[in-house]
């Protein structure tokens, strides 16, 4: 329902792909894809954010072979001095899903306390048509954006790196990002939309008290951090903001995401694209597009907790 009334400016056109696929998109979706719930489908049947926001940016890839990533030019020359921009910095990925979750369907769908209401403990994740995984991807970006965050001086916490058989469920990945007491804590997805929505855009959480979920005091510094990250990840990948929902303004905020209600420090997601579509999925599925990716968000990152936000 929602319009590609304001794609504006500079936005590029996509080839948009047939609705052949675009059942099976939405199947996945709801079986667990960005957000691990499948809001994705719920924006854009209007259903979605109870704030009125919209939903995701579906993406693809083919093959769950992950290279790791190059960490950075000069990694040992930065971890020396005080000068790494990122010194005494604490940053926490939270790679989406799980390669392994479907193996475990009873744990993960068991329901944990999400603030405003319970929902499922995690979920599958979507994957391309060619059967490339959310979850592998979502691993393979948070590698490569862990060396360069590294790189330039982070502590980087990673809330999980396929060295678990299921999860954890959304509220222990908030809790991890607490306890570390991240200067920001992102979780990294990609949507299983219907085939002919494409794009990107960024979650934010509402500013909301409710049950053990209490967000009032970082909504503002996540919408920061949201927008920064949407900046540098467009300036780097070239992807546009998603047309299906968010108004196309690649933004969203909602109140229905456990990783986000849970969370005391400033946290967002980042829906890297549609993995259902055949232009995104080309990309996601591409380990040079995917560094370029992993390098517009440690770029949005490192403008956000060093306060260069632009
Ligand atoms: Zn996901």
């Amino acid at each position: 329902m929602f319009s590609n009334d304001s794609r504006g400016g500079g936005r590029r056109a996509v080839p948009r792909v047939g609705a052949a696929v675009g059942a099976l998109g939405l199947a996945a979706c709801l079986a667990g894809c960005g957000a691990g719930s499948g809001h994705a489908a719920q924006a854009r049947n209007g259903q979605g954010g109870q704030d009125g926001s919209v939903a995701l940016a579906p993406t693809r890839e083919t093959t769950s072979s992950a290279p790791r990533p190059p960490a950075s030019p000069t990694p040992a020359a930065g971890r020396s001095a005080g000068a790494l921009p990122l010194a005494g910095k604490v940053i926490v990925l939270d790679p989406g899903h799980n390669p392994t979750n479907f193996e475990h369907t009873a744990a993960i769908n068991r329901e944990v306390d999400v603030g405003n209401g319970r929902k499922e403990c995690d979920t599958t994740g979507t994957e391309t048509d060619a059967g490339y995984p959310e979850a592998s991807y979502t691993l393979d970006v948070s590698h490569r954006v862990r060396g360069l965050l590294e790189a330039r001086g982070a502590k980087v916490v990673l809330t999980q790196d396929g060295n678990r058989p299921w999860g954890p469920c959304v509220d222990e990945r908030a809790r991890i990002g607490n306890t570390a007491h991240a200067d920001a804590a992102l979780s990294i997805h990609a949507d299983g939309a219907p085939a002919a929505d494409y794009g990107f855009h960024v979650i934010a959480p509402k500013s909301m008290r409710s049950g053990g979920a209490d967000t009032r005091a970082i909504a503002a510094p996540s919408y920061r951090l949201a927008t920064t990250l949407r900046s540098h990840f467009a300036a780097a990948t070239k992807e546009p903001y998603a047309d299906y929902l968010g108004g196309g303004t690649g933004l969203m905020v909602r109140d229905d995401l456990g990783g986000l209600n849970m969370s005391t420090v400033p946290k967002v997601f980042i829906e890297c694209g549609n993995m259902r579509n055949a232009h995104d999925a080309k990309a996601l599925t591409d380990p040079a597009w995917r560094q370029k990716a992993a390098r517009g968000i440690a770029d949005g990152l490192t403008a956000f907790v060093t306060g260069s936000s632009r």
